[in-house]
């Protein structure tokens, strides 16, 4: 019998990129190949040449269709020269591996988001035209004066789980209908295909519950918690110990470096990271150990072992992921070549 086959990328929106898909009917027996859309339509091409090929490179079972269905993850390439696209940042990705990819590179990241009113594009939580009492009783809270929106949660959850994806773990964030899923620890480039797949599958989960999924830096003004994508890295050399976990936390903070990163973080970074709600300025550089008003963290429990991995907490929840540990694979595998 045929069967489906949702074929995702990544399209050329600015400035957040956002996640396109489109279903292919397959033959039974038959794998997903190359196959193609209309770039004019993406933000990836004129209309006199519309044409941009898409790859597979990740898939997956397809856990709201069930049966044979799957996901696909794929990368764009241009139909001249099939090159990778200009927006094709997993391929960056794939370069700096070819320098880096022995080191053994494994990331975690923590994925942040809002949910909204799809009417109002108010929180969803927050009265009509108001505010809820401040934050504090909100973060891992229970009960229906703390908690909005956890069936949608549940849902993402489980389809995540269904789908094979390293989904790590789900937390109520500081401020109401904010939210957190974890992937990894994995390597670089499944970390990214993960990461996209699970914002599809949130936004599908958005979908049925009739909830906006937003990636928004900061969402509200005000002393409300933005929304980040905490990245947690080590290599080999950093499980094994603590000099190498030293050298990655500085070398964030190189001459140049902090500028790079931050430009790479995600739009509106400045307004998220302002030394306040646990964060760093984004204009300085700091690192240490269990502090989460620093750029980037050493875990107590790191410490305490002699060796481990560190957080970056400064990518914001609407950063590309293959950009975010892109950067810091060229970075850290840099200075510990
Ligand atoms: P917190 O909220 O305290 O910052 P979380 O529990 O939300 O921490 O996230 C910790 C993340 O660290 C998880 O995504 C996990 O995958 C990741 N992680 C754990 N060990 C490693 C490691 N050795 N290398 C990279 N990431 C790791
Ligand atoms: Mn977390
Ligand atoms: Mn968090
Ligand atoms: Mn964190």
């Amino acid at each position: 019998m045929a069967y489906r086959a949702e074929y995702i990328w990544t399209d050329g929106t600015e400035p957040t990129v956002e996640v396109r898909s489109k279903t292919k009917v397959l033959a039974d027996g038959d794998e997903p190949d190359i196959w193609g859309f209309d770039g004019s339509s993406t933000n990836q091409a004129e209309g006199s040449a519309s044409d941009v090929v898409l790859k597979p490179v990740y898939s997956c079972p397809d856990p709201l269709r069930g049966g044979n269905d799957i996901l696909v993850m794929c990368e764009t390439f241009t139909t001249e020269t099939m090159e990778p696209h200009p927006t094709n940042t997993r391929a960056r990705q794939r370069a700096v591996l070819d320098n880096y990819g022995d080191q053994g590179f494994w990331f975690g990241l923590e994925q942040e988001y809002t949910m909204l009113d799809p009417v109002t594009k108010w929180p969803y939580g927050f009265p009509p035209n108001g505010f809820p009492g401040p934050q504090g009783p909100y973060y891992c809270g229970v009960g229906a004066l703390r908690i909005y929106g956890r069936d949608v949660v549940e849902q993402h959850t489980t389809w995540c789980i269904d789908a094979g994806l390293a989904i790590s773990g789900t937390n109520a964030e500081v401020m109401p209908g904010q939210w957190e899923f974890q992937i990894g620890p994995v390597d670089p480039l499944t970390v990214g295909d993960q990461i996209w797949l699970a914002r599809y599958l949130l936004y599908r989960a958005g979908e049925e519950h009739g909830i906006e999924i937003s990636l928004d830096a900061k969402p509200v003004q005000g002393d409300w918690n933005g929304a980040g994508m905490h990245t947690n890295v080590s290599t080999n050399a950093m499980r094994e110990n603590y000099e190498a976990v030293e050298i990655a936390a500085k070398s964030l903070g190189a001459p140049g470096k902090p500028a790079e990163h931050i430009a790479g973080y995600g739009h509106g970074i400045e307004l998220r990271l302002t030394g306040e709600h646990e964060t760093e300025r984004y204009d300085t550089f700091s690192y240490g150990v269990s502090d989460r008003g620093a750029s980037v963290r050493i875990p107590w429990q790191v410490h305490q072992d002699g060796r481990g991995y560190i957080e970056d907490r400064r990518p914001n929840a609407n950063a590309d992921p293959y950009v975010v540990t892109s950067l810091i694979t060229q970075t850290i595998g840099e200075a510990l070549s």
